[in-house]
């Protein structure tokens, strides 16, 4: 397993936000976390990239106990998030905000790959490279923090709410890319409150309500259970 989280618990201050959560992600896989507002998606996210400290329990990454490790020491082991609400510096280029995802990295040829690779993903990003970052669309902001994210060649790739704000046609696209991001050997772990697209894309996926994980499995079985259907696909 490349991610593997035990029992994890987490307080804000009194208040329990996750209660003994256990998910794994699989080299290869697309795992979705599914949920209502305030399940605690965001939540699980920065327990993972350690924004915040968990209460109990562990996170294992590539078999090593990350649970207490620094944020940055979690990213130079290949964990890196794209945050929910985009998070572009808005005074650097396009060009600029893709290069600071790589800045870690030593491998100026790979580097230059990847590159190309975000501007073939992304041809918006390549017309607009000049362009300030703040000064884009909201769409093109999530696609520039997606672009961002994928520059550092993370081991696991997490996307908060990747669809948010996301005209529908725009939504359709940047799922495609997750597709295809994955199928060139990307393992994501993606949070959504969007379930039918989420549950569409993934391999596997967990049901996250009030802190808990209510129930797991394969993508695509989940999509047609009663229960999921009935709570979080708006149909009975
Ligand atoms: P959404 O889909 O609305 O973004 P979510 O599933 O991501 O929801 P979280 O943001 O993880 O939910 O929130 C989980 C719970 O923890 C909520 O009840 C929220 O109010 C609470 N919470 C989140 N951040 C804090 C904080 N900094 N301090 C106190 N409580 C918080």
């Amino acid at each position: 397993m490349l991610l593997e989280i035990e029992n994890m618990s987490l307080l804000y201050g009194r208040i329990q936000a996750l209660h003994g959560i256990s998910l794994t992600v699989d080299e290869g896989e697309i795992v979705a976390l599914i949920g209502a507002n305030g399940a605690g998606k965001t939540t699980t996210m920065r327990a993972i990239s350690g924004i915040r400290p968990i209460a109990s329990g562990s996170i294992r990454f590539g078999g090593e106990d990350i649970s207490k490790l620094r944020p940055d020491l979690r990213v130079r082991r290949g964990l890196c998030q794209a945050p929910e609400g985009r998070g572009v510096f808005p005074g650097m280029s396009v060009l600029e905000n893709l290069e600071m995802g790589a800045f870690t990295r030593r491998d100026s040829a790979g580097v230059a790959a990847d590159l190309d690779r975000v501007f073939q993903l992304f041809p918006r990003l390549l017309e607009r490279r000049k362009q300030p970052g703040g000064t884009l669309s909201g769409g093109e902001q999530q696609m520039l923090a997606v672009g961002r994210a994928l520059m550092s060649r993370p081991r696991l790739l997490l996307l908060d709410e990747p669809s948010m704000g996301l005209a529908p046609m725009l939504i359709q696209q940047i799922f495609a890319i997750i597709k295809e991001i994955n199928e060139q050997g990307m393992t994501v772990l993606v949070v959504e409150q969007n379930a039918h697209q989420a549950l569409s894309l993934a391999h596997r996926a967990y049901v996250l309500e009030t802190g808990r994980i209510v129930k797991s499995g394969i993508g695509s079985e989940l999509l047609h259970d009663e229960a999921v259907k009935e709570a979080y696909l708006g149909v009975a």
